[in-house]
């Protein structure tokens, strides 16, 4: 099983964009609930493994970047990745003799344990799908925006989970510089947003290693899983 990379026909690529960004976004929300609490905004990193001629071959590659090497893979991939990923190789491999890591770039079968060398590169997920950042300036979220904020966020206080008196609250509060930016959004009942007031935020870097592990079956037609 390989997943194909689809690439859309240009009057296709508009929405396909959008579909595209919907996707980051819903990832986005589900990794911030599983990771963050209310005073924290969130860095999404995706971690993937690289082949060594596609990571030289990057613009972003740096020469001293974590390298993964065949005769300690299982140390440098804990040291690299931390042990999820670690547990999500061990697991996959239990269950699969097959199983093999793949370069996120040009799909290579990668087996440490078997010797090969690899190496794992950070994607930060915004700017690697474009998704808007920062919008120095614009500090009221326009319709849509606040709509698409409670729908990914279920219709429910972000803190408590409530669905009555919400409102879309900046994370790093107006008063504090925040703006209208998806990743400052969330939102609040009233009893939460009272309670948060104007703190400064936290932030959190939150690293997916789902490359690390099994890739989902075919017929799954999400970007994350
Ligand atoms: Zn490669
Ligand atoms: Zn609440």
């Amino acid at each position: 099983m390989r997943i194909t990379p689809y690439i859309p026909e240009p009057k296709e690529a508009y929405t396909f964009n959008l579909w595209m960004q919907e996707e980051c976004l819903r990832f986005y929300v589900e990794q911030r609930k599983a990771h963050c609490t209310y005073m924290e905004i969130m860095d999404l990193w995706l971690l993937a493994p690289y082949c060594a001629s596609c990571a030289q071959s990057d613009p972003f590659f740096m020469w001293n970047y974590p390298h993964v090497s065949a005769d300690r893979w299982q140390v440098d991939l804990l040291i690299h990745t931390g042990t999820a990923a670690l547990d999500l190789v061990q697991k996959a491999r239990g269950d699969d003799s097959k199983f093999s890591l793949r370069c996120k770039q040009c799909g290579e079968e990668l087996r440490p344990w078997k010797g090969d060398a690899f190496f794992v590169m950070p994607y930060h997920l915004e700017e690697h799908y474009g998704v808007p950042l920062e919008k120095p300036g614009h500090v009221v979220p326009p319709r849509n925006l606040r709509a698409k904020v409670l729908s990914l966020y279920d219709r429910q206080c972000f803190n408590c989970g409530k669905n009555d008196e919400l409102h879309v609250d900046h994370i790093r509060p107006r008063a504090r510089g925040g703006d209208c930016a998806f990743r400052n959004l969330q939102p609040l009942c009233k009893q939460c947003g009272d309670a948060k007031g104007n703190a400064t935020p936290g932030e959190r870097q939150v690293y997916s290693t789902m490359y690390f592990g099994p890739y989902p079956s075919d017929g799954y037609e999400g970007l994350f899983w």
